[in-house]
């Protein structure tokens, strides 16, 4: 039997990367996907294990060649989902996670209809305003555009199937992991 997909979406700042950060360290059997990306890696982040750091033509090789499951630019770089590693987890019958954003969501739900799309929510919308703001260094006009586009995708809830508050970083990473039991194998 194949195993199943679920994707962790959510808008900018809402804290994907803590969730599944907090997911990997309880839960080190939950296999998530390592992505591909133009951005240049930042302090901290290691080659191949927070995502494959490539450059324009490696992404756009990949891309032509059917390489990328699903893929998206944001913030003027190119993130994308290798195909083979996750299809080799479904074909074994193993749970596969992507953490990725809304426009690579929608291309997994038109490619794998039976995957299972996971919300990320804030706790209400001064919330994610005050995180966003707090993490943006940029001024005051960088942080306006992220909102507006945080209030769009918080607008495409109803694609999902499930959504997770991120109230408390650990609970949602709980949440989460019990979701994915019934596809862990
Ligand atoms: P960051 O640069 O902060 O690591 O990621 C920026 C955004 O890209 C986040 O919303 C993250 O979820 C998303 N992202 C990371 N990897 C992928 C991917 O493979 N595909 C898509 N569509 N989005 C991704």
């Amino acid at each position: 039997m194949r195993g199943r997909l679920t994707v962790l979406s959510g808008p900018s700042g809402v804290g994907k990367g803590s969730v599944i950060a907090a997911v990997r360290a309880r839960h080190p059997e939950v296999w998530v996907s390592v992505s591909v990306t133009t951005r240049p890696p930042r302090p901290g982040e290691v080659p191949g294990v927070h995502y494959h750091f490539v450059d324009e033509q490696g992404f756009a090789r990949m891309a032509a060649a059917g390489e990328l499951l699903e893929w998206a630019s944001y913030a003027g770089f190119s993130y994308g989902t290798p195909r083979g590693p996750v299809e080799e987890r479904l074909a074994a019958g193993r749970q596969a996670l992507l953490e990725i954003e809304l426009q690579g969501a929608r291309q997994v739900r038109a490619a794998m209809p039976s995957a299972r799309l996971v919300f990320l929510s804030p706790p209400s919308w001064p919330e994610l305003e005050r995180r966003l703001a707090g993490r943006c260094t940029e001024d005051g006009e960088a942080v306006s555009r992220r909102l507006a586009r945080a209030r769009l995708e918080l607008a495409a809830v109803d694609e999902f199937d499930e959504v997770i508050v991120n109230d408390e970083i650990e609970k949602a990473a709980d949440r989460l992991v019990a979701l994915l039991q019934d596809t862990v194998r």
